[in-house]
């Protein structure tokens, strides 16, 4: 028994300590610098990708996530996971907590903004219009990507909606459109889940964002959508509201992948990606380079543990059985009855009012 123990343990990290060789050679090679050269027309989408690449390291700061803990309303989600327990459910505890975030962050956390209210007569209604946009403040701590301005017509009053990214900060405005939103989750998202949880970012090519964690119990990456409260409902974009959408990719601790067989469910409702990109072999290239840095960097995170080489095989398996399963199609749960967040004018203006 020891003997086989020992084979297995040969045979997981010579597999590991190989795919860190290939990792490596790939980082050190030229090909990024080349692919961005050769794809110029495609910056835009490159410098996205590339951006985003590590954006599950904003929710890992030990102060922002006590600061999580410390402001949501733990007991209520625990006594709602206590609840659905009762009831009797075929959720494992983590998808219960995780559920229980959903709603939580959904009803009584976040606050959705189409337009800002008017400080003055606290409509957001027609009185608020839009006025263009204006830079971010230097120095910019809050890291606002952009300021949207608006005017109140009534009151002749100047409002701005900064549009934060830091999450820590997002705690405390707790109010935002999907970037916001799913920035703010996330944080929640690893407060709760633990370092040890799997978490990812979604991104849409079409304006908007999600997220996903890796359920222990059923082995799998599961949909959130924090804006709509939904759980596990891939089919909700293309099915439900009907949007067309050309590419969606994940961005995880340790690596990215695309995921738009996965969202993109309805044929009808993908983009043809010729018409965003100029190569169909850049995302794929672009990831590849990625996934390569971000191997490497993983095993630095822990290469003096015992287990580092385990932790590595691990993570490639995850990623291996996700490239297998990425194309099997789900059933749809909900109805098509459209996005649920923002206004109706708002919702049907990007194509999201329903199919
Ligand atoms: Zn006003």
């Amino acid at each position: 028994m020891d003997h086989l123990q020992d084979l297995k343990k040969a045979l997981t990290d010579a597999y590991a300590q190989s795919s860190l060789q290939k990792a490596l050679k790939t980082s050190q090679s030229k090909s990024l610098e080349i692919l961005i050269r050769n794809h110029q027309q495609d910056q835009r989408l490159i410098s996205t990708i590339l951006h985003m690449a590590d954006v599950t390291d904003n929710y890992n700061d030990p102060n922002d996530i006590d600061l999580a803990l410390d402001t949501i309303n733990l007991a209520k989600i625990y006594e709602g996971v206590d609840a659905r327990e009762k009831e009797g459910t075929k959720l494992a505890y983590q998808d219960l907590l995780v559920t229980e975030l959903l709603h939580y962050f959904k009803h009584d956390f976040f606050t959705w903004v189409t337009k800002p209210k008017c400080p003055q007569c606290h409509n957001d209604g027609d009185n608020i219009e839009p006025k263009g946009s204006s830079t971010p403040p230097t120095p910019n701590p809050d890291e606002i990507s952009v300021v949207e301005n608006y005017r109140c017509v009534e009151c002749g009053v100047n409002v701005d909606f900064p549009r934060i990214n830091k999450p820590a900060k997002l705690l405390v405005t707790r109010s935002g459109r999907c970037g916001e939103w799913v920035n703010c989750f996330m944080l929640l998202l690893r407060a709760l889940l633990g370092a040890e949880g799997h978490i990812r970012y979604v991104w849409n090519n079409e304006d908007h964002v999600w997220c996903e964690f890796y359920s222990d119990s059923q082995q799998r990456w599961i949909h959130l959508d924090p804006c709509e409260d939904v759980f596990d409902d891939p089919n909700l974009y293309c099915q439900n509201w009907g949007k067309k959408m050309s590419y969606c990719i994940g961005f995880g601790d340790s690596y990215v992948v695309d995921l738009s067989e996965k969202y993109i469910t309805n044929k009808d409702k993908q983009i043809d990606k010729k018409s965003v990109v100029s190569d169909l072999q850049l995302v794929p290239q672009l990831i590849k380079q990625i996934n390569a840095r971000k191997l490497l960097k993983t095993y630095e995170s822990f290469r003096y543990e015992s287990t580092a080489l385990q932790r590595i095989y691990d993570i490639l398996v995850m990623f291996n059985n996700e490239q297998m399963k990425i194309s099997t199609p789900v059933a749809s749960k909900t109805e098509a009855v459209g996005r649920q967040s923002g206004t109706a004018e708002w919702t049907s203006s990007r194509g999201e009012g329903g199919s």
